[in-house]
């Protein structure tokens, strides 16, 4: 799951992007405005880490743009501006949530994990698509109710089928979403992909699921519940 975190604190904005790469996301960072305001307009993230003042601009044109671009990635404002008119305008706007500086790192994975439940499992931390059960904070999926034991790629894959179930997801847009910007659109990547895809769908059928992943022809792949 990629997470853009807009902070100009170097320092910060380093420790907060190791601590959710430890924690299995993958982090794209931006330490000012116009470079956020040129990530979110080319790519989709999950969630937005979103300090507010920055060196060339507000983070609340930045979620304004986020929302007129009908971004739907999560906002987590970070701010040391603790004024409770700022985290108003901020909510309004349409933040899912925020954080007054200083805060702890544990705490800001609790929130992203909370935003991410909202978004995805209607607040749930389990989640059942038949015979596949998904345990979002503990990334952890189940067919059968055994647990099956998927690669950080393999999860991430499996999540962004099921999150945009009934929907053609071009290849395109899943190596994206798998490297992000780290990755470029090359015949290495659709080797990756293939393999990834194939690995998730045979730990799953192994373990008794449904082959749910149907292939659409020079396109890319759609989770077919029906
Ligand atoms: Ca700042």
């Amino acid at each position: 799951m990629k997470i853009l975190i807009v902070e100009d604190e170097l320092e910060l904005a380093s420790s907060i992007a190791n601590y959710l790469n430890c924690e299995k996301y993958i982090c794209e960072v931006a330490h000012n405005y116009t470079d956020a305001l040129d990530k979110i307009g080319l790519y989709n993230y999950e969630c937005i880490i979103l300090d507010l003042n920055l060196p060339d601009g507000s983070g609340f044109d930045i979620i304004k743009f986020a929302k007129m671009k009908q971004s739907n990635s999560g906002i987590i404002i970070i701010s040391a501006r603790d004024g409770l008119n700022d985290k108003i305008e901020g909510l309004d706007l349409g933040a899912d949530d925020y954080l007054p500086k200083p805060f702890s790192l544990s705490e800001l994975n609790a929130r992203l994990r909370s935003v991410i439940r909202r978004r995805h499992f209607n607040g749930q931390i389990e989640y059942c698509y038949y015979e596949i059960k998904v345990q979002p904070d503990v990334r952890q999926v189940l067919v059968n109710d055994t647990q099956i034991e998927l690669t950080r790629k393999e999860y991430d894959l499996l999540i962004f089928l099921i999150t945009n179930q009934r929907r053609v997801l071009s290849k395109e847009t899943i190596i994206e979403h798998l490297w992000g910007d780290f990755m470029g659109i090359e015949a290495d990547s659709y080797n990756a992909l293939y393999t990834h895809m194939g690995n998730l769908r045979k730990k799953l059928q192994d373990a008794g699921a449904k082959d749910y992943i149907e292939t659409i022809y020079a396109v890319g792949y759609k989770f077919n519940l029906d």
